[in-house]
């Protein structure tokens, strides 16, 4: 690979600190230097003025349903998502089939998205065995097959005890534990949030003690233990709450955000489409405004897409029956940047850190900044594109997003995974 020098961008590394204009040379991979100018004989040159040079970005939450649902997404479909979303790691939730709960699946995950993938894949295992909430999972040995996480999302671990036996686990082989917080025997048959909009649509609404309930439950099993657990989509301002009194407590709780809940409420399900089905479901504007408040004032540190794909059929069903989630590696930082920094809530430093330096740091990951002898895993982003989302253009094979139609200011013009460009003006190389 011939050497690339990425010249005269705003490089915003906020794991070091730095906020410049100037260069970036790649040489074998790697982030050779950094620094306002640099003459690179022989260097492949890429004038990035005006833009924005970031470390890729990070997504420690989604879902690329291999194995077992290749007709939602793959390793191929997922990362090209991902690269054209300006995401260069992500860390595949284990709820697969089969469950990611066995050494063989984690090596599986990531031989595979390594020969089919354009970005770096990393698998988290399950908590429990299958996901059904009865027996721990062998962590040892997912750890040694290649698992960097662990959760269950997808099922909620009901069993208190036995989530109290899996913090102290987490704990002995000092591992990120991130939980799906959700009471099953609250949620009931409830499809939408519980409130104006569901009444008056007369369905089923979903109680926001459902998720609150769990969040205040595993904030206290984490403070007794003496152990850290991390809060996945964070949905109601209730558990806002509970976690920015956690954190004053000294408790190492930590909880991450889905964009889609930064620009979408409860009024969005009016149309009750199965694009905006998702769990937890789409709160009330007190609620968005909270989780706002929460990522301005660092109670939550995380940003992740939840990137959930379901085919057409799967969505188009009876909304009572249609599956909870929604997909979003292709619209995440377009929506952070525009609900988040376009509105002045944000700064882009702080922003950026969001995905990438502040995911890499929880999971321990060698990652998310721009240090020189670093992988050379890069995003160039034009901060002021504005551009209208059409799923139809997506490369992931689903469609079920709720940012279809909408304009969105900014998005990634280049991703590098590695020192090789994989994405150039929304093309997937
Ligand atoms: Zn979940």
């Amino acid at each position: 690979m011939a050497p690339i020098l990425l010249t005269g961008g705003r490089i915003i590394d906020p794991g070091n600190n730095v906020d410049l204009v100037g260069d970036i040379l790649i040489e074998d991979g790697q982030i050779t230097r950094v620094a306002t100018n640099i003459d690179a004989t022989g260097a492949e040159i890429i004038d990035v003025t005006g833009r924005v040079v970031a470390p890729g970005l990070i997504d420690i939450h989604c879902h690329l349903r291999d194995p077992g649902f290749p007709e939602r997404e793959d390793f191929k479909s997922g990362t090209r998502a991902a690269a054209r979303g300006g995401f260069t790691t992500l860390i595949a939730m284990p709820n697969t089939s089969p469950v990611c709960d066995h050494p063989v699946v984690a090596e599986y995950v990531l031989a595979r998205s390594k020969r089919e993938g354009v970005v770096n894949v990393l698998p988290y295992g399950a908590i429990t065995k299958g996901q059904q909430g009865q027996e721990l999972a062998p962590y040892a040995d997912l750890v040694a097959a290649g698992c960097v996480a662990f959760s269950d999302d997808g099922q909620p671990l009901m069993n208190a005890g036995l989530m109290r036996q899996a913090l102290l686990m987490a704990k002995d082989i000092n591992k990120f534990f991130a939980v799906h917080c959700e009471d099953r025997t609250i949620t009931g048959e409830g499809v939408i949030n519980e409130g104006e909009v569901s009444r008056c649509l007369g369905v089923k609404g979903i109680p926001y003690t459902s998720e609150a309930a769990m969040v205040a439950r595993d904030i206290l099993l984490a403070e007794e233990t003496a152990s850290r657990v991390h809060i996945c989509h964070v949905g109601c301002a209730r558990s806002v709450e509970l976690i920015r009194e956690g954190k004053k407590r000294g408790v190492a709780v930590t909880g991450e955000v889905i964009p889609h809940y930064l620009n979408t409420t409860e009024a969005d399900m009016l149309t009750l489409e199965g694009r905006f089905k998702i769990k937890p479901p789409f709160g009330s504007q007190e609620d968005q405004d909270a989780l706002k408040e929460g990522l301005v004032d660092g109670t939550l540190e995380v940003i992740a897409t939840d990137h959930a794909p379901y085919t057409l059929a799967e969505k188009k069903r009876d909304f009572r029956e249609a599956p909870f989630g929604l997909i979003g590696l292709e619209t995440a930082l377009g929506v952070v940047l525009t609900a988040m920094v376009h509105s002045g809530l944000l700064s882009l430093p702080a922003a950026i850190a969001k995905m990438t330096c502040n995911p890499a740091r929880l999971l321990g990951l060698n990652k998310g900044t721009l240090g020189v002898g670093g992988d050379a895993d890069i995003v160039v982003i034009d901060p002021d594109r504005e551009w209208q989302v059409d799923v139809n253009e997506n490369e992931s094979k689903s469609r079920n997003c709720p940012q279809h139609g909408r304009w969105l200011k900014g998005r990634a013009v280049l991703t590098m995974v590695g020192g090789r460009i994989v994405m150039q003006d929304g093309k997937v190389c």
